[in-house]
């Protein structure tokens, strides 16, 4: 019998050969025999060990037996373990009480019967076993119901695992799953066989894989509790994603026994998640240019991946459908479809076309092999299209002022991603805000020209008018304005007829044409506020009614009018001469006429002095051209207006009319002033021819030279024509004359008070003119004083 199985039996007794004795008689039941020989010894192996029975001799020293059993019972531990006292001394009942009060359960009087000693121990030993024995037998009872209790429990959890609508898995400390629920299978679709330790791994997406593992392998050393987003794969092959979360599940001990994780479906939220991130992103894209090309390029790269794997736009352009940008995250396969849309460029069957043509959105969730043999042209096509593996597809139309201008179109490849409802709303509404955008950037454009052209308009030396369908004025610009003398607070919203009188007609004899291209202007007359102008117009024939573009060639038709006058009468001037020059040289040549000394010295005297005058005419002429390129040179001295003028008075008086007089009043102290003599002559001769040769009745010709303050005056007056007071400022004019067909038969270049104007302008002085029609005429010129500076500048300054 080995040491475990012995029970024990403790002997105490104060007196050696006693304990010899008592071991000896128990020997043989084969027991653990432990000696004690005092009450005190007995307690301290009672506190080292079990005992099946207690032998305890009554009297002890110190301690006897009764006090060391009251001792034993009181503990908890040793209270149950039976005790025979031994004693020699009395079997009175006094005593044998008190035994039994402090617990013995039997005497045994010396000296002992070892066969009944060994009896009665023996039950005690059996007793012991048989105590121990069911205790063991209770011990294991419990653990079995634990263990049945367990698996009910287990089973229990199991059942809850598989009805959750989760995943729900369950791993080892080292992260081995150890069970997968039903959700699991009946989603990834994998065998129990497959759904390994790691079968895990299989349904992960490749690309959410290693940032799982890592992270997995961060929280089993750490601990911590497991959460990462990934996709798993679902038995058809699409991904959804999952909110993964682990927690470790910990033994009494603290350590880590096993964790507990589920994986729940955040799809359609991560997706809403991911779908507004982009919109956001393609807002701002939209928003950062106006060209609306980089718009869409931008928003089709944006798209991918975010929303789809490829995204291409298609606008019609012209009547002509055109692919603007395809994006796609794989550079190579972007190439492959590109040659694609080379070989087979979109047509009106193809999808982005229809959805122009219906302005329709179109959602197809799972493209067949049938659709893409229908799509395909050929076979070549059909493969290139299968190579592409597209799975799903959207087609949006993008709409402004409800014509449908262009399509997004959204496809699934790679991902596996299925298109569905929820895509399709987020599809729409990306187009809606891509279409704004451009509608945006076109009204922006157009704003952008219109206030060009609105500049242009406002700076543009012609005149531009709109006149609507109605006849009434929608624009005049500042040109128009200046033109006509009418403001645009007068005219606009105003029918033009009412504000110009003689629209209509004037509308009838300017051309009207649609193509601005082939605008031919017309000049012609037209009476606007009392005036007359010469425009030159052209319109052009809008949805919003006529513009009209005209110039005023009102100046640049009295020049020409004046250059074909000036044309006229100087030719006319230079005729006259060369006639009689000619005709008296004639008159020389004639055989038949005998030239007396007066007949040829009159015929000598017409050619110098019609030679004269053609010199003088030709001299006019150069003196003309002169002043106005600047080229004239001025001798400036002191002259003597008084001295002058009589000369000129002199010389005239030798080839006056017979009708006509000269009269010539001067100061007696006129100072000199500062001029070229020859020229101020040549004013003060042309002034004085002008007052004969326009006085055809005759009369008094009034010269007179007076000194007026700071100047001195010439003033040379007529009793002739007149002229009108409208004329008194044109006739300075070069070549302007009051009667160019020479009504009165008086001829005249028209360059006389030209010349005479500007020689006086350049001697500081002015000239002008006081007359009345039919009245006769007074010319004054006025000279600033020499040697008197301050004072010629005054007289300059107010001339
Ligand atoms: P012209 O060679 O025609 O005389 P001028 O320049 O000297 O040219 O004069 C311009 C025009 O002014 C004349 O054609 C005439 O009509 C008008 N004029 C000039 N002087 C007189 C005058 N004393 N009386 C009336 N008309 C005049």
């Amino acid at each position: 019998m080995s040491d475990d199985t012995r029970v024990g039996i403790l002997l105490v007794d104060d007196v050696d050969e006693n304990l010899i004795a008592l071991e000896a008689i128990l020997e043989p039941l084969g027991q653990r025999l432990v000696k004690a020989r005092s009450g005190e010894e007995a307690l301290r192996a009672i506190l080292r060990e079990e005992f099946a029975c207690i032998l305890l001799d009554v009297q002890m020293p110190v301690l006897d037996g009764f006090e060391t059993a009251e001792l034993i019972k009181q503990r908890e531990r040793s209270r149950h373990i039976p005790i025979i006292f031994l004693t020699a001394i009395s079997k009175d009942e006094r005593h044998v009480f008190r035994g039994y009060s402090a617990g013995a359960v039997d005497y045994i009087f010396k000296p002992f019967e070892p066969e009944v000693l060994r009896s009665k121990v023996s039950v005690f030993i059996d007793l012991q076993r048989k105590t121990e024995e069911l205790g063991r037998q209770s011990a294991l009872l419990r653990e079995q119901e634990v263990a049945h209790e367990r698996r009910v429990s287990e089973e229990r959890y199991r059942q809850l695992a598989d009805a959750m609508p989760q995943i729900v898995w369950t791993a080892d400390r080292d992260g081995r799953a150890s069970y997968y629920n039903r959700r699991w299978y009946e989603y990834t679709g994998q065998s129990p066989e497959q759904a390994d330790e790691s079968g895990w791994t299989l349904a992960v997406h490749p690309d959410d894989l290693p940032r799982t593992v890592a992270k997995r392998a961060e929280t089993l050393e750490s601990g911590a509790v497991f959460e990462v987003e990934y996709r798993f794969r679902a038995g058809d092959g699409t991904y959804r994603w999952h909110l993964g979360r682990a927690v470790p599940l910990r033994g009494e001990n603290g350590e880590i026994e096993f964790w507990i994780g589920t994986a729940t479906d955040i799809h359609d939220h991560k997706r809403t998640q991911q779908a507004q991130e982009f919109l956001i992103e393609a807002s701002s894209l939209l928003g950062r240019s106006l060209d609306y090309v980089d718009t869409l390029e931008a928003v089709a790269r944006a798209a991918v991946p975010a929303i789809a794997d490829w995204c291409a736009v298609h606008v019609v352009e012209g009547g002509v459908l055109r692919q603007l940008a395809l994006a796609h995250v794989d550079e190579q396969k972007l190439v492959f479809a590109e040659e694609l849309q080379r070989r087979y460029p979109p047509n009106e069957e193809g999808p982005a076309a229809e959805v122009i043509r219906t302005g329709k959105s179109q959602l197809v969730p799972e493209l067949t092999d049938e659709m893409l043999r229908s799509a395909a042209q050929d076979e070549l096509q059909l493969d290139l299209l299968r190579e592409l593996g597209l799975r799903s597809y959207i087609g949006v139309p993008l709409v402004a002022h409800d014509r449908v201008f262009g399509s997004i179109t959204l496809a699934t490849a790679e991902s596996g991603r299925r298109y569905d409802e929820t895509d399709l709303l987020f599809a729409q509404e990306l187009g809606r805000r891509a279409a704004m955008a451009i509608e945006n950037a076109r009204l922006y454009h157009e704003a952008e020209e219109r206030a060009r052209a609105a500049r242009v308009l406002q700076s543009v030396g012609d005149g531009v008018v709109l006149i609507d369908r109605e006849g009434v004025v929608r624009l005049w610009n500042p040109a128009a304005a200046r033109i006509t003398g009418l403001d645009a607070d007068e005219v606009v919203g105003q029918p033009i007829a009412e504000v110009v009188p003689g629209w209509d007609d004037l509308a009838r004899r300017i051309p009207v044409t649609e193509d601005p291209g082939v605008a031919r202007a017309e000049t012609t007359p037209v009476e606007i506020g009392g005036r007359e102008l010469w425009v030159s117009g052209s319109g052009v024939a809008l949805d919003e009614g006529t513009v009209y573009a005209f110039r005023d060639l009102t100046e640049e038709r009295a020049l020409e009018q004046m250059r074909s006058d000036f044309v006229a009468t100087v030719s006319h001037e230079l005729r006259t001469p060369l006639a009689a020059i000619y005709g008296a040289a004639l008159t020389f040549q004639r055989p038949d006429i005998e030239l007396g000394s007066d007949l040829g010295g009159q015929l000598l005297r017409v050619i110098t002095d019609e030679s004269a005058r053609l010199a003088s005419i030709i001299e006019d002429l150069l003196l003309a051209s002169h002043l106005d390129s600047g080229k004239l040179q001025l001798a400036m001295v002191e002259c003597d207006v008084r001295r002058l003028t009589a000369e000129v008075v002199a010389a005239a008086e030798t080839h006056l009319p017979e009708n006509v007089v000269v009269v010539l009043a001067v100061d007696e102290d006129v100072p000199t002033v500062h001029a070229d003599p020859s020229h101020l002559r040549q004013v003060i001769a042309n002034l004085l021819d002008n007052a004969v040769k326009y006085s055809p009745d005759g009369g008094e010709v009034q010269v007179g030279v007076t000194a007026s303050g700071g100047s001195v005056r010439l003033s040379v007056a007529d009793p002739g024509l007149g002229i009108p007071a409208g004329e008194q400022r044109k006739i300075f004019e070069k070549f302007y004359r009051l009667d160019p067909n020479m009504t009165r038969g008086i001829g005249g270049t028209g360059l006389g008070l030209y010349i005479s104007s500007e020689l006086v302008r350049r001697f500081d002085g002015r000239i002008w003119v006081e007359s009345l029609e039919g009245e006769g005429s007074t010319f004054h010129v006025e000279l600033p004083v020499a040697k008197a500076p301050a004072r010629r500048r005054a007289a300059a300054v107010s001339s």
